[in-house]
């Protein structure tokens, strides 16, 4: 018995404390990962928060301004500041036109606005 043991006593403690606080075999990489790992998820929460509601204000945006209608509005109503779907808006087909029908339409608009102007 003696200073030796004591010694040796102490080393193997600081060795257990070593191995169980992570000091040793990689343990602080443990914690660096999860925190590194959590905050790099908050990150990701916050871009794709980011570009979800960038993406849904882009939505309000462009779409059909009837209430309820998701549609993309690419109509403005003549006359309203509202955009509609072709399904909402009055003077859109809302199925496929001929060309015959597509150019008596425009022959009409013409014949509107020559009417209307002179
Ligand atoms: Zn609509």
């Amino acid at each position: 018995m003696g200073v030796a043991v004591l010694i040796a006593f102490f080393d193997a403690v600081r060795h257990w404390l070593a191995l169980h606080t992570g000091t040793l075999h990689g343990g602080p990489d443990i914690y660096y990962n999860f925190w590194s790992g959590f905050g790099s998820d908050l990150g990701e929460a916050t871009l794709i928060s980011a570009v979800g509601l960038g993406v849904y204000t882009g939505v309000r945006k462009v779409n059909c301004h009837t209430k309820g209608c998701w549609r993309i509005g690419h109509h403005p109503l003549e006359g309203t500041p509202y955009i509609l779907c072709r399904h909402h808006h009055p003077n859109v087909p809302t199925e496929g036109a001929s060309h015959e029908h597509i150019l008596e339409e425009h022959r009409k608009y013409k014949e509107a606005r020559d009417g209307r102007n002179s």
